[in-house]
């Protein structure tokens, strides 16, 4: 249904980025069948898994890597002792029946027993699987794990409350092999996921009055909620039997089965006091045949007075008919927006667990279905195209809906960052950066002005076909800035590695301002205003001159241009960049007043 070996054909015949030319793209085949049971009480998720993994890149290889990302939920993880440096002890200090856990009881390879290996030990939320047989390029290999698995009492994107359950992370996920080798990460505060596209067949067994939100599709049994019957297109067969659910299920428990295709993740939240809001998004074409698209599934609780009628029901469909129209239609049978126990928001695929109501929160978390979910770049190692990225584009459409505000706080911070010297190189893994503050402000708040100055200089109508192509050729892939840039380059037909080496890959800073200023009648009744402007800082970029109620665009690189204006009134002040879109270190000098 999802066309997955059309698209990784197109891939493969598309013109590749420079660090991609050196190896051609590849993109492994990966299963998963799984069957788990979660015991509610000592809160223990039981697993087993069947992993197919299919070699299609052109190297042997004698390992798996998985994550184990719950085991960062503990102490002594990489995470818990990052959080150290910074003098907190919320993970290092959880007790033994509060901390997450995941391990492995048993693991076989084509059916011989082996042991997972830690090579970051004490941090576990990495683990090696050895392989008894080499894998060459294009063998594949069955991997059978056992495991249990608990979520943290403290939620931190995962978590457990009473009878609430985020499975955030739950089961040993395989980790990417591309073209730079293994790409694993001990799980960080600063940097989140990347994961190998694949399809899920799940069977989860728990107790029969559970309500689940999920990744995928229900195929079989009762989910706790209605509307279920959109699983077009998934005709998974019977279910392959693990072993491990056996019979039917116990009295008072269930099974509910759900089938994902081209996910790099599979998360499931549980409460039995969900409430469920749902929406089913049709077309009638003028053709009169009907086209079903995604359905909308909201989860929230009874007490959530922000959530309920149906007010974030219509915000999810709101936000995705806007992404939707920015992008190309989403292309799984349903999304699902839950409430989760922790403020903020994280994306998985075909599911967004929030904290809140916030329409801007649902915007941010639903663009990572496209950037992320299903063009899916490194998180931890390309920050700023997830979350810069993301964040441009939900800010575009709160700037569409409501308000151009929305940019300002972030302009705020970026001025003051470039003023004082404090910006790093936005294009750096998550760990690299000195803080979780400049972190956040470099991946989310700069590289989402970078997106903003692109769409400034080119104009909506190219960023948007900008966007559109990236989203056709690359979706259901692993993606890299250069293969942005190589798609915005094309649209434009302009070199762009000025721009992105500026600000992105350097920290190059601008300033421009206004140095001197006057105006004369024309003698034909206007009036001719000359402005002299300085360029100050390394960077350089197009900028906009309003004098009274025109404006004009410099573009010269010069250090020093005038420039000529008429106007047919008098002005009172001339104003560099007054939609404020250039990441300026000093706007003190970028208005005048006109004598
Ligand atoms: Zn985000």
């Amino acid at each position: 249904m999802l066309q997955r070996s059309l698209v990784l054909t197109l891939a493969l015949l598309l013109p590749l980025s420079a660090a991609a030319q050196r190896r051609p793209y590849f993109q492994q085949d990966v299963a998963y069948r799984i069957e788990a049971r979660l015991d509610e009480g000592p809160d223990v998720l039981t697993g087993r898994a069947r992993l197919t993994y299919v070699n299609r890149s052109p190297d042997t290889l004698d390992s798996l890597y998985l994550h184990q990302h719950l085991n960062a939920f503990r102490p002594n993880s990489a995470w818990a002792r990052r959080e150290l440096r910074d003098r907190n002890t919320r993970f290092q200090a959880l007790g033994p029946e509060q901390h997450a856990f995941e391990r492995f009881t048993a693991i076989s390879v084509d059916g011989t027993a082996v042991r997972a290996s830690y090579p970051g030990a004490p941090d576990s939320t990495v683990a090696v699987i050895p392989l008894p047989r080499r894998l060459g390029p294009g063998d594949s290999v069955v991997v059978t794990m056992d495991w249990q698995a608990r979520l943290a009492t403290l939620p931190r994107r995962q978590g457990r409350a009473g009878r609430h359950f985020d499975f955030a992370q739950w089961y040993p996920r395989i980790a990417v092999y591309d073209r730079t080798g293994w790409a694993y990460q001990a799980l960080m505060p600063q940097g989140e996921f990347y994961g190998e596209f694949g399809r899920y067949d799940v069977t989860l067994d728990l107790a029969a009055d559970q309500v689940i939100g999920h990744t995928g599709v229900v195929v079989e049994g009762d989910p706790g909620y209605a509307e279920t019957s959109l699983g077009r297109g998934y005709e998974p067969g019977p279910a392959p039997s693990l072993g491990l659910l056996t019979g039917q299920a116990e009295a008072g428990r269930k099974r509910v089965r759900i089938y994902a295709d081209s996910v790099h993740h599979f998360a499931w939240s549980a409460d039995p006091r969900f409430v469920h809001d749902f929406a089913r998004r049709q077309t009638l074409p003028e053709s009169g045949a009907m086209t079903t698209r995604a359905g909308i599934h909201v989860f929230y609780l009874p007490t959530d007075t922000a959530w309920d009628d149906q007010v974030v029901l219509r915000r999810t469909f709101e936000s995705l008919e806007w992404l939707e129209r920015l992008f190309g239609p989403f292309p799984y049978p349903q999304i699902t927006n839950l409430h989760r126990l922790e403020s903020g928001g994280t994306e998985f695929p075909m599911l967004v667990m929030n904290g809140s109501a916030s329409p801007t929160l649902i915007t941010h978390e639903l663009t990572h279905q496209y950037l992320h979910g299903i063009l899916a770049n490194n998180e931890w190692r390309e920050g700023w195209m997830d979350e810069g990225f993301t964040s441009f584009v939900s800010n575009w459409w709160w700037s569409e809906s409501a308000s151009d505000t929305i940019w300002y706080g972030s302009m705020r911070t970026l001025e003051r960052l470039e003023r004082t010297d404090s910006s790093e190189v936005v294009d750096q893994p998550g760990v690299a950066f000195s803080s979780p503050r400049i972190y956040s402000a470099m991946t989310y708040s700069k590289a989402s002005a970078v997106f903003r100055m692109l769409r400034a200089m080119v104009g909506d109508e190219t960023m948007r076909g900008i966007l559109r192509t990236y989203y056709e050729r690359h979706r259901f892939t692993h993606v890299t800035g250069e293969d942005f840039q190589v798609v915005a380059e094309e649209k434009t037909g302009k070199d762009l590695d000025w721009f992105f080496d500026q600000w992105i890959r350097r920290t190059d800073r601008l300033d421009y301002g206004i140095t001197d200023v006057s105006t004369r009648p024309t003698g034909s009744g206007g009036w001719r205003t000359t402005v002299t402007v300085l360029r100050l800082g390394q960077a350089w970029m197009p900028v906009t001159l309003r004098v009274g109620d025109v404006t004009v665009t410099l573009d010269s690189r010069e250090r020093r241009q005038s420039t000529a204006v008429l106007t047919r009134q008098k002005p009172t002040e001339a104003v560099l960049d007054p939609a404020w879109v250039l990441i300026d270190m000093d706007r003190s000098n970028n208005r005048a007043a006109i004598p």
